[in-house]
């Protein structure tokens, strides 16, 4: 959770409850800003969730550090204590060339795995193989940056930086920028804005005022200045994966509701 406005979290103890009745027995962990452990604890204390909850409070900084992940919290600027989530996926090892390994001979395991693992290993007969001859470079893990609500934050675009993945708050359209201020959000131009010196890869706009019943103006706002800006839409469903080195492989689908 990025902070405790009644639009994130009303809706989370009915959540919680539900993911019970729906048959859910793994341990489930949220997390969020101080006070969510509190609101939860009263929301729920009457109702019964069925399996291991665990209620995290972040501070500034590494959230969580998983094998092959971690979340960092960024404070962004909003009307209440707010963070965007970072979500950094450590680098992957170059793919192994099964087929430049059999012309050198190489046997397997162990010598393969001491290559994917970087060591340079030594042949029977004398011959040295380095790793670069067989492994490709690495592939730079996945950075997803999720900014919850918050008003333009020079924080926000130095943790974004060249993310391959940024989901902005784009609450309002420019012409309504002064409310935007005045209730601690974005525009979408804003936004881009965001993504552009962030250099990242896509940006998805989310979090729109309930005014627009057509989102096609905030979408051509940010187009105007960062090129690869999307609406996302309740359910969409993003499934991002690394392509060569650095590039990214993108496919967009619905949940079922
Ligand atoms: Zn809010
Ligand atoms: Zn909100």
């Amino acid at each position: 959770m990025t902070h405790l406005h009644g639009d994130h979290v009303y809706g989370l103890p009915g959540l919680l409850e539900s993911l019970g009745m729906w048959g859910r027995s793994r341990c489930l962990e949220v997390w969020g800003p101080r006070g969510l452990k509190e609101y939860l604890e009263a929301a729920l204390a009457r109702g019964e969730v069925e399996y291991p909850l665990k209620i995290g409070e972040v501070e500034p900084g590494v959230v969580l550090s998983r094998e092959g992940y971690e979340v960092v919290a960024v404070p962004v600027e909003h009307k209440v204590e707010a963070y965007a989530y970072v979500i950094v996926e450590r680098d992957l090892p170059g793919k192994f060339n099964e087929r430049k390994a059999e012309e050198l001979g190489i046997p397997p395991s162990p010598l393969r795995r001491m290559l994917i693992q970087g060591l340079p290993i030594k042949l029977p007969d004398g011959r040295v193989v380095t790793p670069q001859d067989v492994v490709g470079p690495p592939r730079k893990g996945l950075k997803i940056v999720y900014s919850g609500d918050t008003m333009p934050c020079e924080a926000l675009v130095e943790a974004a930086s060249r993310a391959d993945l940024l989901i902005h708050d784009a609450t309002f359209a420019s012409e309504h920028k002064e409310e935007a201020e005045a209730s601690g959000h974005s525009t979408a131009a804003e936004a881009a804005e965001c993504a552009a010196k962030a250099r990242v890869k896509l940006l998805f706009l989310f979090h729109y005022s309930n005014r627009y019943s057509d989102l096609s103006g905030l979408l051509v706002e940010a187009r105007k200045i960062f090129r690869r800006s999307y609406l996302s839409e309740d359910l969409l469903k993003i499934t991002l994966r690394r392509w060569g080195t650095d590039s990214l492989m993108v496919s967009l689908s619905k949940l079922d509701g």
